[in-house]
C-alpha cells in the first residue's frame, strides 16, 4: 500500500470515495483475501481484476507501470498527482471485484462487460476524478477523456452512446490494434 495508505496524513485531501476504496483494499490485503500483484502477461491492459481459489487479485501491468511512472515524472506530475492516478485506477478495479463477488453495484445485472465498464467508470468519475478536478488536483488523460465524453451526455453514463463507443474502442485496442485509444485533451 505504501504511499497510498488511506490512513496517512498526506492522503486526507482525497475525496471520501477514494479513501473508502483504499481502506477496502487495505483491509482485504491485511486479511489475505486480496492480493495486488505486478503481472508481465497482460497485453495492453493497464490493470485488471480477477478472483482465483477464493482470493481476489488486482494485477498491475508491470511494463505499463514502469512506462507510466516514467511518463508521469517527465510530464511534471508530482508524487501527489501520481497518487491520485493510482488511487483512481485501484478504486476502479475494486468496483469490478465487488461485482465479481456478487455485491451487485447496480439495480439490475449489467447487459455486458462494456456496460459494467461504463458503470464503473461513471462511478469512479463522479465520486473520484470529478471531485479531484474540482479541487484542482492532477488527474490523467483517461479521467479527462471520461469527463469530456460524459459532459456530452449530461453524465448519464449507462445511456451515453459516445461513452459506450469510447470504451468499446479502448477494449478493442487492449486486445488487438496498435493505435492509441484515448487522446483527448483537457
Ligand atoms: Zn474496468
Amino acid at each position: 500500500m505504501g504511499e497510498l495508505d488511506p490512513d496517512l496524513l498526506q492522503n486526507q485531501y482525497m475525496p471520501e470515495f477514494l479513501l473508502e476504496r483504499l481502506h477496502w483494499i487495505k483491509e482485504r490485503k491485511g486479511n489475505g483475501s486480496l492480493r495486488v500483484v505486478l503481472s508481465r502477461n497482460m497485453g495492453r491492459a493497464h490493470m485488471g481484476a480477477h478472483t482465483k481459489d477464493g482470493v481476489m487479485y488486482i494485477s498491475i501491468n508491470h511494463r505499463h507501470f514502469i512506462r507510466r511512472s516514467e511518463y508521469l515524472n517527465k510530464n511534471d506530475y508530482d508524487r501527489r498527482g501520481i497518487r491520485n492516478i493510482f488511487a483512481l485506477a485501484l478504486s476502479h478495479e475494486t468496483l469490478h471485484l465487488e461485482e465479481m463477488a456478487g455485491n451487485h453495484l447496480y439495480k439490475r445485472p449489467f447487459i455486458d462487460d462494456i456496460e459494467e465498464e461504463m458503470f464503473v467508470r461513471g462511478v469512479v468519475y463522479t465520486k473520484g476524478s470529478k471531485p479531484l478536478i474540482e479541487q484542482k488536483e492532477a488527474v490523467d488523460e483517461d479521467a479527462l477523456a471520461t469527463r469530456n465524453t460524459l459532459i456530452l451526455c449530461g453524465e448519464e453514463w449507462l445511456t451515453c452512446e459516445e461513452f459506450r463507443e469510447q470504451i468499446t474502442r479502448l477494449y478493442k485496442y487492449q486486445r488487438t490494434t496498435k493505435s492509441a485509444p484515448l487522446q483527448e485533451k483537457p
